[in-house]
């Protein structure tokens, strides 16, 4: 998705109170987005009100941490856009399961027919058989009896001379024999999407019967993904996508709007080449994915996880043994630099950004050394005393650390703000509230 949505993402996740302004703004970049990924218009519009309601709900602004949560329904809305749970297979009454693979040529059919089939059966325990019905190419039997070979499961194949239907009803018939509880039927694919092609497949279909038809599709492809998924699935019905390559994809455009034009669910992702590298979609994930940026996600999982009881007390204990001196802040210098910055650490707090005063608490490298030099150029006194420090006093320290009367200024009420804070956090009554895991 753009930069400025994800700036937007940025801006709103860290923020403790979110205007109907903040909601609006993000849910335009929203907007803006899915349809640069050509998501339906009306979809679109959909999704925004619903975002919107919520929102500005009451659900996200009584919560601890609102920017987080309005993230987190957005986060929720794609993944419901993308269809909400995942999937499951199709189980035919009478065995075997037919599986018709169907999609544009290098699009990943015959890999994904090998995945598929190693996925049931390491999975599922189940006993796959490979029906390889593109016979317009040599090289495709050869592929698909190559996969065969490496997973030790049978590959069914009349030569490039038969007709791919009998191929397949053959197929099943076999797999009845040898009691195979599911038939992968690969078939052939085009560049393009193509009258004979289509009229073919819609052959095998109308006369198999198939219990899925997958459509596999090149996430790659972006917006063509699209295009070609609603094409084939007008021609052919199809029960679920696959979508592959989903390890190159970083946009997720494809995943967006597939679900959404066709009606239908993306059931599998490919993540590589490797045939262990299959897995169920999962909505949810690839919503964070789309929302994309690491930091952002874990900020996320923070809002619903909160910070578990060890890193609560790890981090309480740093704090408390951070004492409330000047004297002994400047002695601890190499422990607050080594803790990280200050704010990130506080902010890792849930319901900490609600606290006020974090805006001031922002301690970053650079600054640590002018607070290093203005603590060393206070009395011991006035380390330990700051209320002593009168405008006099604040003009010599500052002349003394080569800093200015406002920079001095700053780390006292820095300083002040911190102490409170670290009273709140440590204090046994307050902080009470869900979510706070601090004593
Ligand atoms: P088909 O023409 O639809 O049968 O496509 P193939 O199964 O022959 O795959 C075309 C190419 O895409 C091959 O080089 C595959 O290794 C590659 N491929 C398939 N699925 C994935 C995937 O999920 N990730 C990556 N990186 N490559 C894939
Ligand atoms: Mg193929």
């Amino acid at each position: 998705l753009s930069d400025r949505l994800q700036n937007t993402i940025k801006k709103i996740t860290g923020k403790g109170k979110v205007s109907e302004q903040d909601v609006k703004e993000m849910t335009r970049e929203v907007r803006l987005a899915l349809l640069e990924a050509d998501v339906n218009f009306k979809v679109v519009k959909d999704l925004i009100k619903r975002i919107k309601e919520r929102a500005i709900g009451q659900e996200v602004l009584e919560s601890l941490t609102p920017g987080q949560q309005v993230i987190k329904v957005v986060k929720e809305e794609l993944a419901e856009l993308m269809g909400g749970e995942q999937s499951k297979i199709a189980v035919a009454n009478k065995p075997p399961t037919v599986i018709m693979m169907v999609g544009l040529q290098g699009a990943g059919k015959t890999t994904t027919t090998g995945k598929l089939a190693n996925l049931l059966r390491k999975k599922h325990n189940r006993k796959p058989m490979l029906v390889a019905a593109d016979v317009y190419r040599p090289a495709a039997i050869n592929q698909l009896e190559t996969l065969g070979n490496q997973l030790d499961l049978p590959v069914f194949s009349l030569g490039t001379e038969a007709n791919p239907v009998d191929i397949a009803n053959q197929a099943i018939e076999k797999a009845k024999e040898e009691h195979h509880d599911y038939v992968i039927i690969d078939t052939a694919g085009r560049l393009h999407i193509d009258e004979n092609l289509m009229g073919e497949l819609q052959e095998i279909k109308q006369s198999v019967n198939p219990d899925e038809v997958f459509l596999v599709v090149d996430s790659m492809t972006g917006q063509d993904a699209v295009n070609v998924a609603e094409s084939f699935d007008e021609q052919l019905d199809v029960t679920g996508v696959v979508l592959t390559k989903l390890d190159g994809d970083t946009r997720g455009g494809a995943a967006l709007s597939i679900r959404a034009v066709t009606g239908k669910p993306i059931k599998f992702a490919g993540m590589g080449e490797k045939l262990d590298q299959l897995e169920a979609f999962h909505p949810d994930r690839m919503a964070s994915r789309i929302l994309g940026m690491g930091d952002v996600l874990s900020l996320i999982e923070k809002a619903e996880t909160q910070v578990d009881e060890k890193k609560a007390k790890e981090m309480e204990e740093k704090i408390k043994s951070m004492s409330f001196t000047f004297e002994d802040f400047l002695e601890q210098m190499d422990q607050v630099k080594n803790m990280g910055p200050l704010d990130e650490l506080i902010n890792m707090m849930p319901g900490a950004n609600k606290m006020k005063g974090m805006k001031n608490l922002q301690v970053d490298d650079k600054q640590l050394s002018h607070v290093e030099a203005i603590i060393q150029s206070m009395t011991k006194q006035e380390r330990v005393e700051p209320s002593v420090i009168n405008a006099s006093r604040k003009k010599r320290i500052a002349k003394g650390s080569g800093t200015s009367v406002s920079q001095v200024n700053r780390l006292l009420k820095q300083f002040e703000d911190m102490k409170k804070m670290m009273k709140q956090m440590t204090s046994p009554k307050k902080g009470k509230k869900k979510g706070m895991n601090f004593p």
